[in-house]
């Protein structure tokens, strides 16, 4: 037998998520967002798996160019826009939409050998990371109008806190203003606020996450939410240790045993892309009951604490994340968010197909 680690992967699950985000938006078109290798499910498969959206959104030329040679014909945009003009050319050539964020760009576009350029403006609303500032996106529109260059501008934010409490409010009246009196269609929500502002959903929406079926709230499962996990992260039980009260596990000995125990050593360790910071008490299922990490968290295994599964033996089923235990969970453990474990996935993790 090989290694038994595998990430299954449920298309079925894909496309019921984008049934959802039809569900929360169905006046709006949808980029799915397929950018960092789909969150680490694989670009092109998610992408087959979602062609009923409308179109794709990505990071890098590149990943645009190898959808358009897959054969994938929907709208494709550039979500940080392009990084030199050299890529104008391609990037008309190849049909797809780019974020423009600032006035280098602007000059970019209005002095290269290309037409018909599909270009989403982004306004910083408040989240200050890309950019126009609000004041400044009535003069780039007509700059880029003026060029000549355009097939057409849409006018777009990101919303920095649509996942918490503090919401959108601000962001979203800073938003109509800066676009007052300006023509474009208008494309903010990502998945937070697909699920949650229906005043923010406008012609295009941006789903990330949730297609991935994670929720992007800390108070709201995806289950909540309808949403089903696409990727399982699974595995077996490759030896069983008994071990006695005071005995260690692991590296760095961080875990001592209160009494005699048994421990399941798992064949999964942070080379797979499992989190090394989540520690002792971190959510795993062993033939489908919720045990716990024990100790450090090695290149290749990791521990399991057999307690609650007394009849667990080597071959044992073991669940990382997904059916049966939230990713969401298991990044809240180790401190961090499910889209990092999601695109950490290791490229050495082999991945399985469910229809
Ligand atoms: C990644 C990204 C999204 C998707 O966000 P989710 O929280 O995963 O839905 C939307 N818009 C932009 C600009 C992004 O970079």
């Amino acid at each position: 037998m090989s290694r038994p680690l595998v990430a299954e992967i449920s298309l079925a699950a894909l496309r019921h998520n984008l049934s959802v985000v039809r569900r929360c938006a169905p006046a709006s078109r949808a980029f799915a967002v397929i950018k960092a290798n789909g969150y680490g499910h694989g670009m092109l498969r998610v992408a087959a798996a979602l062609k009923e959206a409308d179109g794709f959104a990505v990071l890098s030329l590149s990943e645009a160019q190898q959808l358009r040679e897959a054969g994938f014909e929907q709208p494709i945009l550039m979500l940080e826009g392009f990084f030199s003009a050299d890529e104008l050319p391609q990037i008309a050539k190849l049909g797809v939409a780019v974020v423009v964020h600032a006035p280098w760009q602007v000059a970019a576009i209005n002095s290269a050998p290309v037409t018909g350029v599909n270009v989403f403006l982004k306004i910083n609303t408040g989240m200050n990371r890309l950019g126009f500032p609000p004041h400044e996106v009535a003069d780039a529109c007509r700059a880029l109008r003026l060029g000549g260059r355009l097939d057409r501008c849409v006018l777009m934010t990101h919303f920095a806190t649509a996942d918490d409490e503090r919401g959108i409010a601000d962001q979203l009246a800073q938003f109509a203003s800066a676009t007052d009196g300006v023509r474009g269609e208008h494309c903010m929500a990502n998945s937070a606020a697909i699920l949650r502002y229906p005043q923010a959903h406008a012609d295009w929406v941006r789903p990330g996450i949730m297609l991935y079926g994670a929720s992007p709230f800390a108070d709201q499962t995806a289950a909540a939410l309808d949403l089903r996990p696409v990727m399982t992260l699974k595995s077996k039980l490759i030896a069983v240790q008994s071990v006695s009260a005071g005995e260690a596990v692991g590296y760095g000995r961080t875990f001592v045993a209160e009494q005699a125990m048994t421990v399941g050593i798992v064949a999964c360790g942070y080379a797979d892309g499992y989190p090394r910071h989540a520690g002792t008490g971190t959510p795993v299922l062993v033939e489908g009951q919720r045990t716990r990490l024990l100790g450090r968290v090695s290149m290749d295994m990791l521990a399991v604490d057999l307690t609650p599964v007394p009849l667990a033996g080597v071959g044992s089923t073991v669940v990382l994340w997904g059916e049966g235990l939230p990713v969401e969970e298991v990044a809240a453990a180790a401190g961090t968010i499910s889209y990092e474990l999601l695109t950490a996935l290791a490229a050495r993790v082999p991945v399985r197909e469910l229809p």
